[in-house]
């Protein structure tokens, strides 16, 4: 081999990259790119907020490269077209990747692998996202597990004997170097243009820093003050007690393998175990959510429950809208709303009372809510969100039973009991008297409930 090409995509880390490694462990010269094919996306294209996510990333990315002595190159187009006119120009055979797991994205991967290979280039995909393959993890009768529950039990005892971090893992790869041959096509990041110029977006650099070493930072701070009171505080979303560490993953700045290197020493001891534990678990839910978008492609916009297709939900785009502008005057709602809107991200807590009352008080459909924060989310994932947004209209795997309907006041109570988080993000709104609430909350959960029993029975 006369050097490999690294296609970057949502793998934006130089330690533990498997594409990288194996490049570095054959003395392989390389060429680094990233391709933004947004045409082969569809109507998943990256929303706005993950876009700004994906510059600063991308930015860093290449920063860290380039200290290596390597450019990164940027190109736009379909990726298949892209990499074979770099191959045409260094004559360099072989490309590099991690894959990735969503059904479109992996459709598109198939397609270049063929295209390639009919003009002799090997597309080598790296597996890494997946803890374990999710064909190997199949119940009793042989079938995809659909409840969380005995999933997490089966693959928290293939994960025990996991490797626990070595000292340096961090580290650098070494032997990497750069190809004499580089392509002259491509163009700078700026050109990709990923952002437009909208104020929205600018103001997300206020919350996050995007990039490998944050994601470390960020790990480390949680690993190390956090995670003992995580059990408590991860309910409180006025508490700096999660991890933040949603987007770093999506964009494969750190990887939950990674992570469980990492948290291997603090489960087996027993003055953090059980927090570890409860930690783990949630990492776990991600991994659910990745199987069941690989066994159940459509969930991404069907509910797995066929008895709520068929116009279950009903759009009301002025009801949408005010849930959209956090206007519905409940005020946890409405200041989870802000949330996302000023930072590109919600608290889980939030996240589900806002789905809940999307789509059970206000009776519209989960698709919608997940569209929006499809483009609003800095942490945006196809499998986490369709499985989250199921999971509360009650219509995917595990689905929160139809008759839990959040009710916003109380759980603001018992969760927000001092009103920090609303009045963080509702400022002088809070306490003062508020709009007409959208619907009665009270009256909206007994028609709901007529709704879901109109189906189950
Ligand atoms: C309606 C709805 C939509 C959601 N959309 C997304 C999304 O687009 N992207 C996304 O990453 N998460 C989504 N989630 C899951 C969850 O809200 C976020 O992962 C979590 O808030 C991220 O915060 P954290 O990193 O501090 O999590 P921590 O509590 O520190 O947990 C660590 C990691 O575990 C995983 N995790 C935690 N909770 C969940 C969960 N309930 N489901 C799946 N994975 C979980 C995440 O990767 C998270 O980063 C959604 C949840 C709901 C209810």
């Amino acid at each position: 081999m006369n050097g490999v090409i690294i296609w970057f995509r949502r793998d934006l880390r130089l330690h533990d990259n498997p594409a990288l490694i194996w490049a570095a462990q054959q003395g392989h010269p390389i060429i680094a790119l990233y391709i933004d094919s947004a045409e082969e996306e569809g109507e998943w294209v990256t929303g706005a907020a993950s876009r700004w996510w994906l510059q600063q990333s991308l930015d860093t990315l290449s920063q860290q490269l380039a200290e290596e002595g390597i450019r990164l190159h940027f190109f736009q187009g379909r990726a298949a077209d892209v990499l074979l006119q770099v191959v045409r120009e260094t004559a360099i055979m072989n490309v590099g990747c991690t894959r990735l797991s969503e059904p479109h994205l992996q459709a598109r991967d198939r397609k270049s692998k063929e295209q390639l290979a009919e003009a002799g280039v090997t597309l080598h995909i790296f597996d890494e996202w997946h803890l374990l393959q999710p064909d190997s993890l199949l119940n009793q009768q042989g079938k995809p597990y659909k409840v969380f529950t005995p999933f997490w039990k089966r693959l928290r005892r293939e994960l025990t004997g996991f490797p626990v971090a070595e000292t340096g893992s961090q580290s650098t790869p070494h032997f990497l170097k750069p190809s004499p041959r580089q392509p002259s096509g491509g163009g700078s990041l700026a050109e990709l243009a990923l952002c437009d110029l909208h104020p929205w977006q600018q103001k997300l650099a206020v919350h996050w820093q995007p990039g490998e070493r944050f994601a470390w930072q960020r790990l480390e701070l949680f690993l190390g003050g956090m995670l003992g009171d995580y059990p408590v505080s991860r309910d409180r979303p006025a508490v700096d007690g999660i991890s933040m560490l949603s987007p770093h993953l999506h964009f494969g700045e750190i990887t939950a393998r990674q992570i469980l290197r990492e948290l291997m020493p603090l489960l087996d001891h027993s003055a953090t175990s059980a927090a570890a534990e409860a930690w783990l678990r949630q990492l776990g839910w991600a991994e659910f959510a990745r199987y069941v978008l690989w066994h159940f492609p459509y969930t991404t916009d069907q509910p797995m429950d066929p008895r709520f297709g068929n116009n279950f939900w009903q759009m009301d785009e002025v009801k949408f809208t005010a849930w959209k502008k956090g206007e519905t005057g409940v005020a946890i709602i409405d200041a989870g709303m802000r949330q996302l809107w000023q930072s590109g991200w919600m608290h889980n807590r939030v996240r589900m009372l806002v789905a809940s009352f999307l789509t059970k008080n206000l009776g519209l459909p989960w698709q919608a809510g997940a569209s929006w924060f499809w483009e609003t989310l800095v942490d945006a994932d196809l499998a986490n969100n369709s499985m989250g947004w199921q999971w509360v209209a009650g219509c995917g795997v595990d689905a929160s039973p139809y008759f839990r309907i959040f009710n916003p006041e109380t759980q603001a109570q018992r969760f927000d009991q001092e009103g920090a988080y609303c009045r963080h993000w509702l400022g002088d709104e809070y306490g003062q008297p508020r709009r007409q609430p959208l619907v009665d909350l009270k009256r909206s959960r007994e028609q709901a409930l007529e709704r879901y029993q109109s189906r189950v029975r």
